[in-house]
């Protein structure tokens, strides 16, 4: 696409802030999705605004992060962080600041990608205002993850009705795994259509080390098997099966293991929680030696701590897409995962890892202790991971296929032409 033909489109994350640091508090693969996204497609050309809700007076309205990308941050509600279920009474207040902005700035943006069902409830308003055409990604669903939890929380009647209007009434959903589309299908609508297209994962930065020096530069000796987590601080990202899997008798007697567990913030934060209770599952279980919480990791150090680990597990409980388990894979280091959702389409059993059943500590145990007892396969299924991310998970390639579905929903006359390009 040249620079005339270059078209203003709107990526929406109310409560995922693209221009955050990642891996605090709420902020995980979506905030991920959207930056990279949204830089991919500026590169392609597209003037891309992405909109987001700001959580702290301090912030910066607007951070430009490409001369065609830039996160603008939207009042709506008080500046602060309010957890995603509580977000939804602000979010009328947040489609006023939209059009006012769109207003100040002679702009109507003639495409929204939505993201997540806050979001996508946004784009319905402005779908209906003004005529902007829908594309939406779920992020996560709403019917799928309540299945998985004891306490569905009070708004859970409004978000399974706004994914199911959302479905019939975009122009298209984006489903990031074959996985996610069957569970649309069978669980939230028959109308409406959807397009898969994964998620992606920056190839070049991860991957880039190799593991002796990455070994090295985290004072790892090479006997030492290191079993390694990454990701928020949840109760259905599962941390307490591969604690439960890792303390498992048997896998500590055969094994020399050092467990690292990535991400989180310290008590006192949304997650502060779940981190305490897995600490003291930790101390409990006489692991506190062997185990270290590092906090929050930054996508500069996070391709060290892959490419040290001998094994990245990924327990989720759920899992629309996983991004973890592909940033493991495209560091040439196998998955053991849970056996649901993306994690199905992403990790290949037996070829690029392990599957095992959510919440059963003892199939994860026996999971992790043969990758670890066999490091020539443990070789193998690397470099099967890094082909299989190479090949089909690219930002790059991503961007494209979002690029091509956005110019089909624009110019459908033009869909001929495009498909050529
Ligand atoms: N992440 C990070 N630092 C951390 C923890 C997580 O940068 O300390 C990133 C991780 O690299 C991944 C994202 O957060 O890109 C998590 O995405 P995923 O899809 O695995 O899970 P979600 O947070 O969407 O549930």
């Amino acid at each position: 696409m040249n620079t005339e033909n270059k078209r203003h489109i709107a990526l929406i994350s109310v409560h995922g802030d693209p221009a955050i640091e990642i891996g605090k508090e709420e902020a995980g693969g979506q905030n991920v999705y959207v930056r990279h996204v949204g830089e991919s497609l500026a590169q392609l050309g597209w003037q891309v605004d992405m909109f987001t809700r700001r959580v702290n007076a301090e912030q910066d309205k607007i951070v430009n992060h490409h001369p065609n990308c830039r996160t603008i941050r939207l009042e709506a509600g008080s500046t602060e962080f309010v957890p995603r279920d509580h977000i939804f009474g602000h979010l009328p207040e947040f489609v006023d600041n939209f059009l006012e902005f769109q207003q100040e700035n002679g702009i109507t943006y003639p495409l929204v990608h939505t993201n997540y069902w806050l979001s996508g409830w946004v784009g319905r308003q402005l779908q209906e205002m003004q005529g902007s055409k829908q594309v939406h990604t779920y992020h996560s669903l709403g019917v799928v993850k309540y299945n998985t939890t004891k306490k569905r929380p009070a708004i859970a009647n409004t978000r399974l009705a706004i994914e199911k209007q959302v479905l019939e009434k975009a122009e298209t959903v984006v489903a990031t795994s074959p996985q996610e589309k069957e569970h649309m299908r069978s669980l939230v609508s028959g109308k409406g259509k959807i397009d898969v297209i994964p998620c992606g994962t920056n190839i070049q930065l991860f991957g880039g080390v190799d593991k002796q020096s990455a070994r090295a530069k985290l004072g790892i000796d090479p006997q030492t098997k290191v079993v390694l987590y990454v990701g928020r601080f949840d109760p259905r990202k599962g941390i307490e099966t591969l604690v439960r899997a890792v303390g498992k008798s048997g896998l500590r007697q055969s094994q020399n293991i050092r467990l690292i567990i990535g991400g989180g913030s310290r008590p006192g934060h949304s997650d502060g929680n779940e981190r305490e209770r897995i600490e003291q599952i930790v101390t409990e279980l006489g692991m506190g030696e062997m185990t270290q919480f590092t906090g929050r990791l930054s996508h500069e150090v996070l391709p060290i701590y892959y490419t040290a680990a001998d094994v990245c597990v990924v327990p989720s409980h759920y899992e629309p897409f996983g991004l973890v388990a592909i940033e493991a894979m495209a560091s040439g280091t196998p998955v053991v995962a849970s056996d649901v959702g993306g994690l199905q389409f992403t990790v290949i059993n037996q070829e690029t890892g392990l599957l095992a059943p959510p919440q059963d500590a003892d199939a994860f145990a026996v999971a992790i202790d043969r990758i670890l007892s066999d490091s020539q396969w443990c070789d193998r299924l690397g470099v099967a991971a890094r082909k299989r991310v190479e090949s089909k998970f690219s930002w790059d390639g991503v961007a494209a296929q979002l690029s091509k579905l956005y110019t089909q929903i624009l110019q459908p006359a033009a869909k001929e032409a495009v498909l050529l390009v």
